[in-house]
């Protein structure tokens, strides 16, 4: 009997299809990928926030793939003046949890990758899940452990990391009045640039959700760069370099899932 074996031959070929969308196009290879990440970090049993959580192996796996294929890392900075050609990858880490010292700085170190991280000012007691939706407050963000400020300092002295803004609080900008706004985007950069004594010249739109407005005020601010959560691989120069797409790494996904993204920008049919 052949019919059954046709069959499930079929299955698997859709499913396949379907789950790594094939037929989607690549993304011209000249066009710069901007990975985002949160934690470095094994998954929890039960947790919610899994998607966040990349394990070493998987990130280390990652590196691998990109040295091999021969991109080069940079940072938000070099991309925001870089000319087109050559392959390049800009890793961005958002937040700023512990375990990217503790588990992301070797690997980079290792691999000799290069990264933005993207860091709340005011880190302590916040749980950043619950700004967006009440409901979502699980305080399981609140409970996972924060970069301190002398962290940050290993980090930034490993030469590996370029620091990049984040608010003062994780806000959800819309929803806050044009001059708490303008703190949390102006001071955040002013904060960041007095306490570690570096140039702060990208910002990350917290939730990935903001206004016209707030990208004026990161313009004014005096922001080169900015990053936002919408899927995606844009050309350079730029086309709008306050508003730049990101290519997100799940960790609930596998390298294939990782694979499809870093060619086409967007995630597959189903997860
Ligand atoms: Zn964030």
């Amino acid at each position: 009997m052949i019919w059954p074996w046709l069959l499930s031959g079929a299955a698997a070929a859709g499913w396949f299809s379907i789950k790594y969308a094939w037929w989607r196009g690549t993304v011209d290879w000249r066009q710069p990928r901007v990975l985002m990440y949160h934690m470095i970090s094994a998954p929890r049993r039960g947790a919610r926030y899994n998607g966040m959580r990349v394990s070493p192996e998987m990130f280390e796996r990652q590196l691998i793939w990109l040295r091999d294929n021969e991109f080069k890392f940079v940072t938000l900075s070099e991309l925001a003046i870089a000319k087109p050609g050559g392959k390049l990858v800009a890793l961005t880490f958002d937040d700023g949890y512990a375990d990217n010292l503790l588990n992301a700085l070797p690997l980079l170190k290792k691999y000799q990758a290069r990264a933005t991280l993207y860091l709340v000012a005011v880190r302590d007691d916040t749980d950043w899940s619950a700004k967006k939706k009440a409901h979502h407050d699980s305080g399981e963000l609140v409970r996972e452990p924060k970069l301190t400020d002398e962290q940050v300092r290993a980090m930034l002295d490993s030469g590996c990391i370029e620091l990049g803004a984040h608010t003062l609080t994780h806000a959800n900008l819309p929803k806050r009045d044009e001059q708490q706004r303008r703190a949390e985007i102006r001071d955040s950069k002013l904060r960041l640039e007095q306490l570690f004594g570096v140039k702060v010249s990208s910002f990350a739109y917290p939730f990935g959700i903001w206004e016209q407005k707030d990208r004026d005020l990161v313009a004014e601010s005096g922001f080169t760069t900015a990053v936002t959560t919408d899927a995606g691989i844009d050309p350079l120069p730029f086309p709008d370099p306050l508003a730049i797409k990101r290519v997100k790494v799940s960790g609930k996904e596998g390298f294939r899932s990782f694979l499809l993204r870093i060619r086409t920008g967007q995630r597959g049919a189903w997860k």
